[in-house]
């Protein structure tokens, strides 16, 4: 069986865990760096990127992460962990991990329009997907290996490079769990 992890230290964590189990698949939540060990797939919740970060530092993930990338297995970021995989964040010096050759921008739709929800098209996935956008941030510049999956209003709202897929949105957020069985898919396949 599948067992997907959901990094566990600050954001939409049990939500993410129920999705994964509607999908019929093991779900845990990661609360130690050991427990990388046991996991097939990670998923990167949303919450606020700066504290998962300074949290991933304390507790540290940040190295056992990009160990666990090393070895091609499957990591999908949403909304803050689109932010913390991103290789570049607009207006900051540092990214975090870097996974994915992608230049993102925080808050990108407006601290004003804080959360909304739009039907997007998901490029091989869902062509009527209710995205959920909380503060959410849009990827401005990909470079050539990441395959663009969706955009919204222009803006590339999600995306894939090799074993590593990200959304602006938050899939964990309704019923409808095509885009996690996708990942439950590419996590399949990388075993
Ligand atoms: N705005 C948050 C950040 O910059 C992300 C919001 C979210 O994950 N819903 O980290």
């Amino acid at each position: 069986m599948t067992t997907i992890g959901v990094l566990a230290l600050q954001g939409a964590v049990r939500e993410h865990i129920r999705s994964i189990r509607a999908c019929d698949a093991q779900a845990i939540e990661i609360k130690r760096k050991e427990q990388l060990a046991e996991i097939d797939g990670l998923i990167l919740p949303g919450g606020e990127s700066t504290t998962i970060r300074r949290l991933m530092d304390s507790y540290g993930f940040f190295t056992a992460i990009q160990d666990f990338a090393r070895q091609g297995k499957p990591i999908f970021g949403t909304c803050a962990g689109m932010i913390i995989m991103a290789k570049l964040i607009q207006g900051q010096a540092k990214a975090h991990l870097g996974l994915i050759d992608m230049t993102v921008a925080r808050n990108a739709f407006g601290r004003q329009v804080a959360s909304f929800e739009a039907e997007i098209n998901v490029a091989g996935i869902a062509d009527d997907f209710r995205a959920v956008f909380i503060r959410a941030p849009y990827v401005v510049e990909v470079g050539d290996d990441v395959e663009i999956l969706a955009a919204y209003k222009e803006h590339i709202v999600a995306v894939r490079q090799g074993p590593f897929i990200a959304t602006a949105f938050h899939p964990e957020l309704t019923d409808d769990h095509r885009l996690i069985s996708y990942f439950m898919d590419m996590v399949a396949q990388a075993k």
